[in-house]
Protein backbone atom coordinates (compact mmCIF):
# COMPACT_ATOMS: atom_id res chain seq x y z
CA UNK A 1 0.00 0.00 0.00
CA UNK A 2 2.57 2.13 0.92
CA UNK A 3 4.83 1.08 -1.77
CA UNK A 4 7.09 4.17 -2.49
CA UNK A 5 7.52 3.06 -5.62
CA UNK A 6 3.80 4.30 -6.56
CA UNK A 7 4.86 7.55 -5.72
CA UNK A 8 7.81 8.32 -8.32
CA UNK A 9 5.64 7.22 -10.97
CA UNK A 10 2.83 9.46 -9.71
CA UNK A 11 5.66 12.19 -9.58
CA UNK A 12 6.45 11.36 -13.51
CA UNK A 13 3.46 12.22 -14.72
CA UNK A 14 2.57 15.47 -16.71
CA UNK A 15 -1.24 16.95 -16.30
CA UNK A 16 -1.92 19.10 -19.24
CA UNK A 17 -5.17 21.67 -18.60
CA UNK A 18 -7.50 21.97 -21.60
CA UNK A 19 -6.07 19.22 -23.99
CA UNK A 20 -7.26 17.71 -26.28
CA UNK A 21 -10.52 20.13 -25.30
CA UNK A 22 -11.38 22.39 -23.19
CA UNK A 23 -12.23 21.55 -19.93
CA UNK A 24 -9.97 18.12 -20.12
CA UNK A 25 -6.79 17.90 -17.72
CA UNK A 26 -5.00 15.57 -19.96
CA UNK A 27 -2.46 13.06 -17.71
CA UNK A 28 0.53 12.80 -20.43
CA UNK A 29 2.67 9.69 -19.41
CA UNK A 30 5.20 10.63 -21.94
CA UNK A 31 7.13 11.88 -18.98
CA UNK A 32 7.25 8.57 -17.52
CA UNK A 33 8.73 7.69 -20.49
CA UNK A 34 11.65 9.63 -20.13
CA UNK A 35 12.69 8.53 -16.89
CA UNK A 36 13.59 4.78 -16.86
CA UNK A 37 13.08 4.10 -13.44
CA UNK A 38 9.40 5.22 -13.35
CA UNK A 39 8.53 3.68 -16.46
CA UNK A 40 10.43 0.23 -14.84
CA UNK A 41 8.62 0.74 -12.36
CA UNK A 42 4.99 0.68 -13.85
CA UNK A 43 6.08 -2.50 -15.83
CA UNK A 44 7.25 -4.49 -12.39
CA UNK A 45 4.68 -3.35 -10.21
CA UNK A 46 2.19 -5.14 -13.14
CA UNK A 47 4.71 -7.91 -13.50
CA UNK A 48 4.35 -8.68 -9.83
CA UNK A 49 0.83 -8.61 -9.40
CA UNK A 50 0.02 -11.13 -12.64
CA UNK A 51 3.19 -13.58 -12.57
CA UNK A 52 1.71 -16.24 -10.78
CA UNK A 53 -1.59 -16.02 -12.39
CA UNK A 54 -1.26 -18.22 -15.62
CA UNK A 55 -1.65 -15.18 -18.13
CA UNK A 56 -1.66 -16.39 -21.51
CA UNK A 57 -2.63 -13.11 -23.52
CA UNK A 58 -1.82 -9.10 -23.10
CA UNK A 59 -3.66 -7.11 -24.13
CA UNK A 60 -2.99 -3.50 -24.72
CA UNK A 61 -5.00 -0.56 -25.88
CA UNK A 62 -3.65 1.77 -28.59
CA UNK A 63 -2.03 4.10 -28.23
CA UNK A 64 -0.98 4.62 -24.77
CA UNK A 65 -1.59 1.03 -23.40
CA UNK A 66 0.53 -0.76 -26.18
CA UNK A 67 3.69 1.09 -24.34
CA UNK A 68 2.84 -0.37 -21.14
CA UNK A 69 1.09 -3.68 -22.04
CA UNK A 70 4.13 -5.07 -24.50
CA UNK A 71 6.87 -5.06 -22.01
CA UNK A 72 4.71 -6.74 -19.69
CA UNK A 73 4.04 -9.48 -21.77
CA UNK A 74 8.06 -9.84 -22.37
CA UNK A 75 7.91 -10.14 -18.73
CA UNK A 76 5.57 -12.84 -18.56
CA UNK A 77 6.89 -14.59 -21.17
CA UNK A 78 3.02 -14.70 -22.41
CA UNK A 79 1.59 -13.25 -25.90
CA UNK A 80 1.06 -9.52 -26.54
CA UNK A 81 -1.84 -8.46 -28.44
CA UNK A 82 -2.70 -4.55 -29.91
CA UNK A 83 -6.22 -3.74 -29.87
CA UNK A 84 -6.12 -0.86 -32.55
CA UNK A 85 -8.08 2.19 -33.89
CA UNK A 86 -10.01 0.54 -36.97
CA UNK A 87 -8.19 0.33 -40.12
CA UNK A 88 -5.01 -0.34 -38.44
CA UNK A 89 -4.54 -4.01 -38.86
CA UNK A 90 -3.95 -5.66 -41.95
CA UNK A 91 -5.21 -8.99 -41.05
CA UNK A 92 -8.77 -10.32 -40.71
CA UNK A 93 -10.77 -8.10 -37.44
CA UNK A 94 -13.22 -8.10 -34.72
CA UNK A 95 -14.30 -5.12 -33.23
CA UNK A 96 -16.73 -2.77 -30.79
CA UNK A 97 -17.29 0.19 -30.70
CA UNK A 98 -17.51 2.70 -27.60
CA UNK A 99 -17.39 6.33 -25.96
CA UNK A 100 -14.86 8.17 -24.72
CA UNK A 101 -14.20 11.33 -22.67
CA UNK A 102 -13.81 13.15 -25.98
CA UNK A 103 -15.06 11.35 -28.35
CA UNK A 104 -16.08 7.55 -29.99
CA UNK A 105 -14.44 5.08 -31.69
CA UNK A 106 -13.91 1.57 -32.35
CA UNK A 107 -11.00 -0.71 -31.37
CA UNK A 108 -10.34 -3.72 -33.04
CA UNK A 109 -8.15 -6.95 -32.92
CA UNK A 110 -6.71 -9.41 -35.32
CA UNK A 111 -8.88 -12.56 -35.61
CA UNK A 112 -7.58 -15.59 -33.67
CA UNK A 113 -5.13 -14.19 -32.05
CA UNK A 114 -6.98 -14.45 -28.87
CA UNK A 115 -8.63 -17.60 -28.00
CA UNK A 116 -11.39 -19.09 -26.11
CA UNK A 117 -10.30 -19.81 -22.62
CA UNK A 118 -7.19 -17.46 -22.76
CA UNK A 119 -6.38 -15.47 -20.09
CA UNK A 120 -6.23 -12.61 -20.35
CA UNK A 121 -4.59 -9.10 -18.88
CA UNK A 122 -6.12 -5.78 -20.41
CA UNK A 123 -4.08 -2.90 -19.94
CA UNK A 124 -4.58 0.47 -20.97
CA UNK A 125 -2.39 4.39 -19.36
CA UNK A 126 -5.34 5.37 -17.64
CA UNK A 127 -9.40 4.86 -17.33
CA UNK A 128 -11.63 7.69 -17.57
CA UNK A 129 -15.52 7.21 -17.98
CA UNK A 130 -14.40 3.37 -18.79
CA UNK A 131 -15.63 3.20 -21.77
CA UNK A 132 -12.56 2.03 -24.10
CA UNK A 133 -12.20 -0.73 -21.31
CA UNK A 134 -15.48 -1.66 -21.55
CA UNK A 135 -15.22 -2.35 -25.15
CA UNK A 136 -12.00 -4.09 -24.17
CA UNK A 137 -13.80 -6.30 -22.42
CA UNK A 138 -16.32 -7.03 -24.46
CA UNK A 139 -14.31 -7.65 -27.48
CA UNK A 140 -12.44 -10.41 -25.00
CA UNK A 141 -16.21 -11.75 -24.15
CA UNK A 142 -17.12 -12.41 -27.89
CA UNK A 143 -13.75 -14.57 -28.28
CA UNK A 144 -14.66 -16.50 -24.86
CA UNK A 145 -11.67 -15.39 -23.25
CA UNK A 146 -11.34 -15.42 -19.36
CA UNK A 147 -10.18 -11.63 -18.19
CA UNK A 148 -8.05 -11.73 -15.38
CA UNK A 149 -8.26 -8.25 -14.98
CA UNK A 150 -8.27 -4.92 -16.02
CA UNK A 151 -5.00 -2.51 -15.28
CA UNK A 152 -4.30 1.12 -15.75
CA UNK A 153 -1.35 3.64 -14.83
CA UNK A 154 -4.06 6.14 -13.56
CA UNK A 155 -7.74 6.42 -12.57
CA UNK A 156 -9.85 9.18 -12.55
CA UNK A 157 -12.22 8.04 -9.73
CA UNK A 158 -14.38 10.86 -10.28
CA UNK A 159 -15.41 9.73 -13.58
CA UNK A 160 -16.76 5.87 -11.99
CA UNK A 161 -14.86 3.91 -14.54
CA UNK A 162 -14.35 1.32 -11.85
CA UNK A 163 -18.08 0.75 -11.29
CA UNK A 164 -18.65 0.25 -15.19
CA UNK A 165 -16.05 -2.96 -14.85
CA UNK A 166 -17.74 -4.17 -11.76
CA UNK A 167 -20.93 -4.42 -13.99
CA UNK A 168 -19.40 -6.35 -16.02
CA UNK A 169 -17.29 -8.99 -13.42
CA UNK A 170 -14.11 -7.36 -14.29
CA UNK A 171 -11.57 -6.21 -11.45
CA UNK A 172 -9.40 -3.34 -11.96
CA UNK A 173 -6.40 -2.86 -10.60
CA UNK A 174 -4.85 0.88 -10.67
CA UNK A 175 -1.36 2.64 -9.88
CA UNK A 176 -2.45 6.45 -8.86
CA UNK A 177 -5.18 8.70 -9.31
P1 LIG B 1 -12.37 6.23 -21.07
O1 LIG B 1 -12.77 5.35 -22.21
O2 LIG B 1 -13.31 7.37 -20.85
O3 LIG B 1 -12.11 5.44 -19.80
O4 LIG B 1 -11.00 6.94 -21.49
C1 LIG B 1 -9.80 6.25 -21.42
C2 LIG B 1 -8.98 6.38 -22.67
O5 LIG B 1 -8.91 7.73 -23.12
C3 LIG B 1 -7.57 5.93 -22.43
O6 LIG B 1 -7.09 5.29 -23.62
C4 LIG B 1 -6.82 7.19 -22.13
O7 LIG B 1 -5.52 7.16 -22.63
C5 LIG B 1 -7.65 8.29 -22.78
N1 LIG B 1 -7.94 9.40 -21.84
C6 LIG B 1 -9.18 9.76 -21.40
N2 LIG B 1 -9.12 10.80 -20.59
C7 LIG B 1 -7.82 11.12 -20.48
C8 LIG B 1 -7.10 12.11 -19.74
N3 LIG B 1 -7.73 12.99 -18.95
N4 LIG B 1 -5.75 12.14 -19.85
C9 LIG B 1 -5.11 11.25 -20.64
N5 LIG B 1 -5.72 10.30 -21.36
C10 LIG B 1 -7.07 10.22 -21.29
Amino acid sequence: ADDPRLRHISDSIRSIPNWPKEGILFQDITTTLLDPVAFGHCVDILYERYKDQKVDVVAGFEARGLIFGAPLALRLKCAFVPLRKPKKLPGETIGEEYTLEYGSDRIEMHVGHVKEGNRVVLVDDLIATGGTMVAGIKLMKKVKADIVEAACILELPLLKGKDKLVEHQVGLYTMVE
